[in-house]
């Protein structure tokens, strides 16, 4: 399974992965870049840190008894955003251009769609999602797209029509982030519609016409993210994001003066850390926590695998499309109608540069991911 991982075979689910330049911090500590990435071939390796003890005869750190080796996985891509002065540097319009605007086509097209940002806390996952005024990431670039492709479509035939929703799943729980806030914080029920699936109760979601108001609503929702976490000690890294666009297409037919819809539903999600799933020290809030993430994650990642070759587990079990594990977490549930089925999704592994066993574990969720 490790060594060289093959890329993905095709199909509804992309996995990619973006490695960051290194924060003050890391250049503080002297810190050492663990990762390579072959523009070609699209692999990214990570190499094991070396030891300062050369003398020593032990060619690599050692972790719990076990010499660290250097690693290969092969992705859809690889983004090498670690250094602004390299060629091949990726800047958020190149992650854009290369995932953002395909995924926005099969929108047009009526497909779902879903983006993840999985990694551990600092990794850059709200950057490549959300990033900053200057240098914005996924979601304000499709957003802005998305009212630009409508203003310039001028299909006297087609009406379009975009609502936004904006929640997070916190502990098994869902909070509207368009909601004002209250405290204790109020959480929302989850209903399931026989003919629409699982959706949140009473969940504000709004009609938007233009890009600046659209951009409102994002920010806001930050807004509220960013104050309950400050409150509450940081809540951000270990909640779900979920930012929803649905694009509504009406298309009239004035022959017969018949109107069909097509409906997509764009899904991007920021990920709680992936390094509270496995936090052996945690006790009572935080145990709770810590395990909640870890069914999410793991459920999300068992999903993902399962729709990227519905036929065979990796264990060569044959698996059909019932036993998706959708109902195992809150997240995966919710978010059943943009997994699988008229659907595509893609997940970003987002990495520092030198952390070794985090990136490793990183590399290894998105790798059974594809
Ligand atoms: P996460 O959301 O995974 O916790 P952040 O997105 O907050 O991580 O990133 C941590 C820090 O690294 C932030 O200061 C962010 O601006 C910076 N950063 C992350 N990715 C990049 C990148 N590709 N290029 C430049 N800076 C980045």
């Amino acid at each position: 399974q490790d060594g060289v991982s093959s890329p993905t075979p095709g199909g509804n689910v992309k996995v990619v992965v973006r490695v960051r330049g290194f924060l003050p911090r890391e250049i503080e500590r002297g810190s050492e870049c663990l990762i390579a990435m072959d523009p070609h071939t699209q692999a990214t390796t990570l190499r094991a840190p070396r030891t300062d003890d050369i003398d020593s005869g032990r060619p690599r750190l050692q972790s719990r008894g076990k010499i660290l080796e250097d690693k290969t996985f092969t992705f859809d891509r690889s983004f090498w955003s670690y250094d602004e002065t390299d060629e091949s540097y990726a800047d958020q319009e190149d992650v854009y251009n290369s995932l953002g605007e395909e995924f926005l086509d099969h929108n047009f097209e009526g497909y779902h769609t879903c983006i993840f940002a999985y990694g551990q806390t600092g990794a850059g996952k709200s950057y490549t999602m959300m990033g900053t005024a200057e240098r914005p990431g996924l979601i304000p670039r499709t957003c802005e797209d998305l009212f630009q492709r409508i203003e310039e479509a001028q299909c006297p035939d087609i009406t379009y029509n975009v609502r936004v929703s904006y929640f997070e799943v916190y502990n098994e729980h869902v909070r509207d982030l368009l909601a004002p806030r209250t405290d204790p914080p109020y959480y929302l029920k989850i209903r399931e519609s026989p003919t629409d699936g699982p959706y949140v109760k009473d969940l504000t979601d709004v009609p938007v016409k233009s890009f600046a108001e659209i951009m409102r609503y994002m920010r806001k929702g930050d807004m509220s993210r960013t104050i309950a976490s400050t409150k509450m000690n940081d809540t951000s890294s270990r909640s779900h994001a979920v930012f929803t666009i649905m694009l509504k297409q009406i298309h009239h037919d004035f022959s017969t003066d018949e109107t069909t819809e097509r409906t997509a539903r764009i899904r991007l999600v920021d990920l709680a850390g992936s390094e509270r799933a496995k936090s052996t020290e945690a006790t009572g809030q935080r145990l709770r926590e810590g395990s909640n993430i870890n069914k999410s994650l793991t459920t999300l990642g068992r999903v993902i695998a399962a729709l990227a070759d519905p036929r065979q587990s990796r264990s060569g079990i044959r698996r059909n499309k019932d036993v998706v594990p959708y109902r195992d977490s809150i997240l995966t549930w919710l978010l059943k109608d943009s997994l699988g089925g008229n659907s595509k999704t893609a997940m970003i592994a987002c990495i520092s540069p030198s952390d070794y066993e985090e990136t490793l574990s990183t590399l290894r969720y998105a790798d059974q991911a594809k």
